[in-house]
């Protein structure tokens, strides 16, 4: 069958499946994806109903897809009101027991119209098209996504031993091992795991795999750490902004760009090894940095966030392991070229991570082929060298994503419009609110 079906017509029998997972003492099968607010929406089903999910679907209205985080509704052009329904088709391959959910299993949904048509508005599906995209121009690419979050006990931080500090460590102990356990127990690669820099924060990250997938771990990362935070009376707080004026929650993407078995963020002619094609396609990410905000950093809070001296990328530049700059070139060591990859900063935990990694292969194929080179790179603190700031505002990158035909192209209409409408509406909501509000509302929303 091909990877990317434009109807729906499993036919792999779920009888195995059921099988394994009635031996881990599954129950019921909780069926995920991730709207236009970013936030991970779910129907679930009894294991026994697994086969019926994976044959017709389940059920849901296509009007999450102009839900805001607070639950409240807008509208666009080709999404909204009461009508209609869709069919939400799990991805067996990635169906998962949940460790930290005893009893259930967990598996990312597409979406799919009544008819088995493919849904436009199906945020997975973009990820996907644009994977194939990329590999009709010979491209894989490789991605993961860093999980940052703040531990809370009834409103404060619940760790408070000093920055990448051991006493946090000790503080934690039990619940940081039963969280790595959890992770690899669902067959999650984690590649470290360490106190951040604000007080009670923590990161996870995960080792690289293709894009969609990568997406689909940082839900399953999110929901695991969630699980295991509040099995130790803790509370996780995901948003990007915890407390106003400080330090903030990112989700960075790191991506290298393949051809064969050959990164090509390495071993070539471009600045700091990379190869003209990856150069190219990293200064595609770089020029439209300011529509992809929109994306990677959708909420007003992001924008607590997204200040200078804060590691988070506030400045549309590049460097070489350049924390401040938005686009972060890693070489890794020379005798190992596999790891050399871009990160993207500025990106925060509020954002869809499908229309993420979608988006940015967009960005990216646009200049590809175009020989476009990247600018200088910046060594040191942007702040002093003029360097052009990113958005500082939803209704700034907004205006910029719509003007961008080439993500209007890439997403359609229907999926572009819906999105730009939860921006715009969400940017109203919180239009009145004083930061301390702001993240309020936001921090444990996500
Ligand atoms: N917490 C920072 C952010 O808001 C990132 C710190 C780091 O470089 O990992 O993105
Ligand atoms: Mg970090």
């Amino acid at each position: 069958m091909d990877s990317s079906p434009e109807t729906h017509d499993h036919h792999t029998s779920t009888d195995p499946l059921v099988t394994r997972l009635t031996a881990h003492g599954v129950h019921g099968v909780a069926l995920t994806w991730v709207d236009n607010a970013g936030l991970t929406r779910v129907k679930t089903v009894p294991l026994a109903r697994l086969a019926d999910a994976a044959e017709r679907g389940v059920g849901m209205s296509p009007v999450f897809d102009i839900y805001l985080i607070d639950d409240s509704l807008t509208s666009s052009r080709h999404t909204g009101g009461p009508d209609g329904d869709l069919r939400l088709v799990p991805d067996l391959d990635r169906l998962t027991a949940l460790a930290a959910q005893p009893g259930w299993a967990w598996a990312p949904v597409d979406r799919f119209d009544q008819r088995g048509g493919r849904y436009p508005g199906c945020q997975r599906h973009f990820a996907r098209r644009m994977t194939d995209r990329a590999a009709e121009h010979g491209l894989l690419l490789r991605m993961g996504f860093e999980t940052e979050w703040v531990v809370t006990r009834d409103g404060t931080p619940a760790a408070t031993g000093p920055a990448y500090g051991m006493t946090r460590m000790v503080e934690l102990s039990a619940y940081t091992d039963d969280l790595l356990t959890a992770l690899a127990a669902q067959g999650l690669d984690v590649t470290q795991l360490h106190p951040e820099y604000a007080p009670g924060q923590f990161e996870v990250s995960v080792a690289p795999t293709d894009p969609v997938g990568a997406a689909d771990e940082a839900v399953l990362v999110r929901e695991t750490v969630r699980a295991v935070s509040l099995a130790h009376g803790l509370t996780p707080a995901f948003g990007p902004a915890v407390t106003p004026g400080a330090v903030g929650n990112g989700r960075h993407l790191h991506l290298s760009l393949w051809e064969g078995e050959r990164n090509l963020c390495a071993d070539g002619d471009g600045p700091f090894g990379m190869t003209g094609r990856a150069e190219s396609f990293l200064a595609g990410i770089l020029t439209d940095l300011p529509a992809l905000l929109a994306v990677g950093a959708p909420s007003p809070a992001s924008h607590l966030r997204l200040e200078p001296s804060r590691w988070a990328g506030a400045f549309q530049c590049w460097g070489l392991e350049n924390r401040e700059a938005a686009l972060r070139f890693i070489t890794g060591a020379p005798d190992d070229p596999a790891a050399a990859n871009a990160e993207v900063k500025c990106f925060d935990p509020a954002a869809n991570p499908y229309l993420v990694v979608g988006s940015v292969i967009a960005a990216g194929l646009a200049a590809l082929d175009s020989g476009a080179a990247l600018p200088e790179p910046v060594a040191g603190d942007p702040v002093h060298q003029d360097q052009p700031r990113l958005p500082t505002s939803v209704p700034q990158s907004l205006d910029l994503f719509l003007r961008s035909a080439v993500l209007r192209e890439a997403m359609g209409d229907e999926l572009f419009e819906a999105f730009a409408a939860v921006r715009a509406a969400e940017a109203q909501l919180f239009a009145a609110h004083s930061p301390e509000e702001l993240a309020a509302a936001t921090r444990e929303r996500y």
